[in-house]
């Protein structure tokens, strides 16, 4: 037998090998094309708003038309749906009718940030302050002393809205908030991380100027209000019915003397919707449907009218349904769907969180989850050994690059996605999507390799499943 031992390793164990060791010359072009278009989009969409307008001027110019009830459609056809602003989904028609199912690719375009406090603006010791009430789950020590830019809606009190968006462009001021200094430091630095910055304190720096009149109270908010009014229209009680988000300056850098990694703010989940728009783009006269939806909301649990357990999705696909005489739950019931969300990569420094058996590697390509959740896998759906089965012979067939992953060691934490709200739905459904390095940071950073094999999972998924 010892003279076929590598055969039988060979047949016998599994033993992924590093993408870069699998990489055509031709394929690593496509990636790296791939991923200067893909930084565009990070660039272009720093809030789940931009990221929806941005999608919108992308799927016109790829032919894609707004849906409406009763519109003819035939095969190939492709149309999208803009829920308010916030949400949008994508569908390219199939030849097979709807009661066959359809292929859904479900990512979320809102990422961890800092919003404004509904009446944000206060003055201390001659200084203009934001409050701020963040969003999904920050480390609050990584967001003080970073430049930051503000971006949002204000709904005036005549009903108008005006936009606001600055700190994105060269000459535009910035803000910050600001940290104590080391040499007064001691009682802090004794605390643990997760309380050496309370959530009350990430108030960010607006200004210091003083509204003229000497004998005027509140001078340095004013100052502020006058330049907001003189700008926007706006008065204070304006900022109550507003949507301001405060997220991280600076645009999406190559990382490393290799360019191999990319470092921006919004990776979760910008990483895996934009690969799933390149894959929907990429499909032409589909057999089943292709359906893309990105979320909002699901850093805080997936709930509103825009995130994924609302009722937004099924009226869009309802009504597909509807107008080829099929009935919703059958059309469910035979679909299949990735839900693409980012998982966490191994990371060497912490590897004490990490099952390094288990875990999603950089460079590996796309990471497959058959659950996530917490402790016992609480919260997750737990895709079937069938639909994984699905997935990994789709994958291998399609010679896209894939791993098993796990968010973790089972005891150090864990973490949900939008999969069990499809699931919910009786839609056969499983997690993938890239390993991300220090997510949820304001700059998060990604493999290329992983964001290209994401996307080729994705069309992979729409053309074939
Ligand atoms: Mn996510
Ligand atoms: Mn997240």
């Amino acid at each position: 037998m010892a003279d076929k031992k590598n055969e039988w390793k060979d047949k016998l164990l599994y033993a992924p090998k590093n993408g870069y060791d699998r990489l055509s010359a031709e394929e690593e072009a496509e990636m790296n094309a791939y991923c200067e278009d893909y930084k565009m989009f990070l660039d272009r969409g720093k809030t789940e708003r931009l990221c929806v307008d941005y999608c919108v001027e992308l799927a016109a110019s790829h032919g894609f038309k707004p849906f409406e009830k009763g519109m003819k459609l035939a095969a190939g056809d492709k149309v999208y749906v803009n829920n308010r602003g916030k949400g949008i989904m994508l569908a390219v028609i199939g030849s097979d009718d709807l009661s066959h199912g359809t292929n859904i690719g479900a990512a979320h375009t809102d990422a961890p940030r800092l919003d404004l406090k509904p009446r944000p603006l206060y003055e201390e010791a001659e200084l203009a302050y934001f409050k701020t009430h963040h969003y999904g789950g920050i480390r609050k020590y990584q967001w003080v002393t970073i430049p930051l830019e503000l971006h949002g809606v204000v709904v005036l009190a005549n009903g108008e809205s005006v936009t606001v968006h600055i700190g994105d462009k060269p000459d535009d001021p910035q803000f910050i908030i600001n940290d104590l200094l080391p040499h007064l430091g001691r009682e802090q630095g004794k605390k643990p991380l997760n309380e050496a910055i309370p959530s009350e304190s990430l108030n960010i720096l607006v200004g210091s100027r003083p509204f003229s009149d000497e004998e005027c109270s509140d001078r340095f908010k004013l100052g502020v209000l006058k330049y907001l009014n003189e700008k926007y229209g706006i008065v204070e009680e304006d900022l109550i019915s507003a949507e301001l988000e405060v997220v991280p300056a600076g645009k999406a850098h190559d990382v490393g003397f290799d360019r191999s990694f990319i470092s921006s703010y919004g990776h979760d989940d910008r990483v895996c919707a934009y690969a799933e728009l390149a894959g929907i783009f990429a499909v032409e006269k589909p057999r089943k449907t292709a359906v893309c939806i990105f979320a909002d909301k699901e850093e805080i649990g997936s709930e509103g009218v825009s995130g994924m357990q609302s009722q937004a999705f099924d009226k869009f696909m309802g009504d597909l349904c509807e107008m080829q005489g099929v009935s919703l739950t059958e059309c469910f019931s035979h679909s299949f769907c990735v839900s693409a969300d980012v998982t966490a990569a191994y990371d060497p420094n912490f590897a004490e969180v990490y099952d390094k058996r288990n875990a999603a590697y950089i460079n590996y390509g796309v990471g497959l989850c058959k659950y996530t959740g917490a402790g016992g896998k609480s919260g997750a759906s737990d895709a079937s050994a069938e639909v994984v089965g699905k997935l990994r012979k789709l994958l291998n067939d399609g010679k896209v690059f894939w791993q098993m992953s796990e968010l973790g060691k089972t005891d150090a934490g864990g973490g949900g996605t939008v999969a069990q709200f499809m699931a919910k739905r009786n839609i056969d459904t499983i997690d993938a999507g890239v390993p991300v390095l220090s997510m949820h940071a304001p700059y998060e950073t990604v493999a290329k390799l992983d964001c290209y094999m994401t996307y080729k999972c994705m069309k992979t998924v729409f053309e074939k499943a």
